[in-house]
Formats: structure tokens, C-alpha cells, sequence
């Protein structure tokens, strides 16, 4: 059958995302609503990038008109993420997604695939949905949301099932994949017979449909794909885990942050030095704090010697 499915369960990784959150004495941690959004977005996020094996950072972002201003997930190649969500103002604990980002109808959904080898002057490429389904009505679930987006943009049936709570995120993908000509679907059956992948498709996302949130949240892969699935025949890969697997890793470092100072430009930089003392930027994702002072400010902002050996320095 033309239809593919991934199953992706964080903990660690998750776990990691959410100390380091707890951890910030600025923030303080994630309020329910938000963790559980952020989850599911972190695990529908790996379920994208491991579907479509990207060669490059899958970004999932969420940005809204309510206290939940901003949530970012990305997933590089190798399968490791990172996550964070800025509030603006306080998130009740029953807050439902559209209280959260999309009180006015402005609450946004972004996919961005940025290639590994990015051209100088290529965009990467980036789909936009709304939060809100044809008639502007707003959509109660994120995997609601993603499903818009993958029939939109990949123009691919696709049921996401998806959850998350402290310990655990976790997702379930189905997907009906493309089948080329009739020639292709014909030799599949023997003669006189009509496969109707249609009906496949349809069964199995029902399947994945009625899997519980406890379920998907509680059970292993084997466990969960046995009950849903047991009477399909079922080709099962090796799972990814360890370092083949989904975890937490930033990108972050100083070299970046000083590039972003520099955009900044001197006359900013030296603004915050007159009233702060020093430069402080800390790393949303990880927590890391970079500091910079006069010296190392002023540093930042020397003209470079031309080096042959370095790319980029013959412009
Ligand atoms: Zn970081």
C-alpha cells in the first residue's frame, strides 16, 4: 500500500528543552498550555524532518496575536532539535491554542526548509497557513493546522497525531504517497481487480485517528503500532536513537553572537555599553549567556586585515 508512517517519541530531548527553560531565573518555566504546544509542535517537527529527509534545517514557527508570541522549533539533518516559545503576557492554565495565538484571527504557521547549501543570495523556501481553517474559523489543534499546511503545500493527505506532556512529546504521522500511473497501480493487482489506495489510506488514518492521547503519550512504538495496526501488514524500520536519533543540541556560539552585534552596528553597541556597562545576550534555546565588554566590543568593530586564507575575505 502508498502509505508511509513515522512515529517519533522525545524524551530525553524534551526533557532537556524544558529544564533548560525551567532553569532561566528570567522566565522561569513554561506555563501547561505552552509546554504542551511546544511539544507537540517539537515532535511534528522531527516527524516532518525524518519524512522528508531535508538536507537542511526544518524550521516550524509559530507566531500569534495573544500572550504566546512566538514558538520555534528547528531540526537540522541529523535529527537534532531545538525549541523555545516567548510569552508576552501571562498564559491561564485552561488557555486552548486559539487563546493563546490567535484571539484576532492574525495567528500565523511557518515552515521553513533552509538548505545546507544555500546559495549566497538563494531563499529558503517558506510555506505559510493561518491558524484558522476556509471560513476563518479557528482551528482547535496544532496537528489540524499542519494537516492544512501538508495538503496545501505537498499536496499530500497526511494525519498527524500528536501530544506531549513533562516527560513525554510525541507524534504519529500517516501519509499517502504519491502513486505514478495507472500502469503502476494495475500491476499491484491481479487481473480484473481494482486497488482503491483511497480506501487504504482512509482505514489506516482512522486507525491512527482513534489512538488516545494517554496511548501515544504512555505506550512504546512496538506497543502503540501493534494495537492500532495489527491487522496490516506492517514493514517496520530500525528506530533512530542515541546519537542516530532526535536530541537536543544548539547552535549557538560567540562567533554568531558577535555577528549579530556587528548587524547591530557600533553606535547601538556602544549605547548599551554607556548605560549597561557591558553587552549581555542570552541564547533563547539553550540559556547560554555571551558577555561582552568595552575591549571586546570595540574588538568587534576593528576593521579586519584581508586574509588570504579565508573565505570571503577577497570581496
Ligand atoms: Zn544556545
Amino acid at each position: 500500500m502508498p502509505v508511509r508512517g513515522v512515529l517519533v517519541r522525545l524524551t530525553d530531548a524534551w526533557q532537556d528543552i524544558l529544564a533548560r527553560r525551567a532553569g532561566n531565573t528570567q522566565t522561569g518555566a513554561y506555563p501547561t498550555p505552552v509546554r504542551q504546544l511546544l511539544g507537540e509542535m517539537a515532535a511534528a517537527s522531527v516527524l516532518m524532518q525524518a519524512n522528508i529527509k531535508f538536507n537542511g534545517a526544518l524550521i516550524l514557527q509559530i507566531s500569534g496575536d495573544g500572550p504566546f508570541k512566538l514558538g520555534v522549533v528547528e531540526v537540522q539533518p541529523d535529527l537534532s532539535l531545538r525549541a523555545t516559545a516567548s510569552l508576552v503576557a501571562e498564559v491561564p492554565e485552561d488557555a486552548r491554542l486559539s487563546d493563546m495565538l490567535n484571539q484576532h484571527g492574525q495567528g500565523r504557521c511557518a515552515i521553513t526548509l533552509d538548505p545546507k547549501d544555500r546559495l549566497p543570495g538563494q531563499q529558503p523556501y517558506q510555506g505559510v497557513v493561518p491558524l484558522s481553517d476556509a471560513q476563518g474559523q479557528p482551528l482547535a489543534q496544532l496537528s489540524d493546522i499542519l494537516e492544512r499546511y501538508m495538503l496545501q503545500s505537498e499536496q499530500l493527505d497526511t494525519v498527524l497525531v500528536l501530544a506531549a506532556d513533562d516527560q513525554v512529546a510525541a507524534g504519529l504521522l500517516i501519509q499517502r504517497l504519491p502513486v505514478q500511473g495507472q500502469a503502476n497501480l494495475a500491476g499491484q493487482a491481479s487481473a480484473g481487480e481494482v486497488v482503491d489506495h483511497d480506501e487504504d489510506f482512509r482505514r489506516i488514518g482512522l486507525l491512527a485517528h482513534s489512538l488516545k492521547r494517554e496511548e501515544l503519550l504512555g505506550l512504546d512504538a512496538a506497543t502503540v503500532l501493534h494495537r492500532l495496526f495489527w491487522e496490516e501488514p506492517l514493514a517496520r524500520f530500525e528506530p533512530l536513537q542515541g546519537d542516530q536519533g532526535p536530541r537536543f543540541a544548539c547552535r549557538c556560539n560567540r562567533e554568531r553572537v558577535s555577528n549579530m552585534l556587528r548587524g547591530l552596528g557600533q553606535d547601538e553597541a556602544e549605547a548599551i555599553l554607556a548605560e549597561q556597562g557591558q553587552i549581555e545576550i542570552g541564547c533563547d534555546f539553550c540559556g547560554a549567556q555571551y558577555r561582552f565588554d568595552a575591549v571586546d566590543a570595540a574588538g568587534l568593530f576593528k576593521p579586519v586585515a584581508p586574509n588570504a586564507g579565508e573565505p570571503g575575505a577577497r570581496h
